[in-house]
């Protein structure tokens, strides 16, 4: 109940990244191997996710949009999967309540699927479609209903960043799709879904930046630990440059980042950050995730342990270059 008032009072769709973020996460969840984000002005007027995954079935597609009606959470036994999909059930019905939305899928390479339209959370169209096997989500006019939440909004440049700070670490954390994001018809970011993540880091930082990432190896009998870090002399002035991935997800982890800026720090300024991407593998009983609307928390059951295991390997990494 209490998570259905908040969605009442607009906290699940925060802002155009938050759409995206729930469409981005069902393109990955159906095992799509491209997904194609399309955004105009800022996810305001357009945003578009086409997928060639699973897709939904016709019989099934207008009940993804009732609140609580699936959520692929019930019937899933990795508790880890939770923390990815955020909102159980609820994205979809929060989307289309406050935008004109169209989902167009199939579930077969017949060319057969289908349309369904809802506005402002009512059912428009219901009809058969054509389209290749897969889904593709566009939803216009976001908060077209809700002025005072579209009052909130920032500059077209600020809800842009949102959006791209997001796309981009979702491709670092599946290196396996191919992932494109265009905005206002410029291609921002385009992978190859090779499954190299040097691949994405020179699509998302740079070529130069790519080439010049060391690598950063671990384990212990409870983690593992891969990734990438920049060398020395490309520090950055922010931590915004950290990405950590846990078990496939893109998350946020205070713990893991001070652990890293821990090892980093022995060797550089305080006030200057590395670019980091760092991979986590581990049973997920060793995870305790926290779901709240509008943000997650992932804690390690033994904290201690990883933190250190990330400091040995981060310095190990950082050891490899020589001044
Ligand atoms: P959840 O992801 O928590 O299950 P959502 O509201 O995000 O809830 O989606 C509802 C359901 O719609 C999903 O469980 C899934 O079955 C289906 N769905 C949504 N997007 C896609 C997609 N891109 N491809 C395949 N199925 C999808
Ligand atoms: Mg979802």
């Amino acid at each position: 109940e209490q998570l259905a008032n908040q969605i009442a009072a607009g906290e699940v769709v925060e802002r155009p990244a938050s759409v995206i973020k729930e469409l981005v996460e069902n393109a990955v969840d159906a095992g799509s191997s491209q997904i194609d984000i399309t955004v105009e002005e800022g996810g305001l007027t357009l945003i578009r996710v086409t997928d060639n995954g699973s897709g939904i079935e016709a019989g099934d597609i207008a009940t993804a949009f009732q609140r609580h009606a699936t959520s692929k959470i019930a019937t899933s036994s990795d508790l880890f999967r939770i923390a990815s999909l955020g909102f159980r059930g609820e994205a979809l019905p929060s989307i289309a309540a406050v935008s004109r939305l169209s989902a167009v899928s199939s579930t077969e390479t017949t060319g057969l699927a289908h349309r369904l339209v809802i506005e402002g959370g009512e059912i428009k169209t219901d009809e058969p479609a054509n389209a290749p096997q897969g889904t593709d989500m566009t939803v216009r006019d976001l908060f077209f209903n809700t002025p005072a939440r579209l009052k909130y909004m920032k500059a077209i440049q600020t809800e842009l960043g949102h959006i791209s700070d997001y796309i981009y670490r979702i491709a670092l954390a599946h290196p396996g799709i191919a992932f494109t994001l265009k905005h206002n018809n410029n291609t921002l970011l385009r992978t190859l879904g090779t499954g190299d993540r040097l691949q994405v880091i020179a699509a998302v930082y740079g070529t130069n930046t790519a080439k010049s990432m060391l690598s950063i190896e671990g384990e212990n009998p409870d983690y593992d630990l891969r990734g990438y870090i920049s060398k020395p002399e490309l520090t950055r002035a922010n931590r915004n440059g950290m990405t950590v991935i846990v078990n496939g997800r893109y998350i946020r982890s205070h713990a893991v980042n001070q652990a890293i800026l821990q090892a980093y720090h022995t060797l550089l300024p305080i006030n200057r950050f590395p670019l980091v991407v760092l991979e986590l593998g581990m049973h997920p009983s060793l995870l305790d995730v926290n779901v709240h609307p509008s943000k997650m928390e992932v804690r390690f059951s033994k904290e201690a342990e990883l933190r250190a295991l990330i400091e040995q390997s981060v310095k190990a990494a950082l050891g490899q270059y020589r001044y």
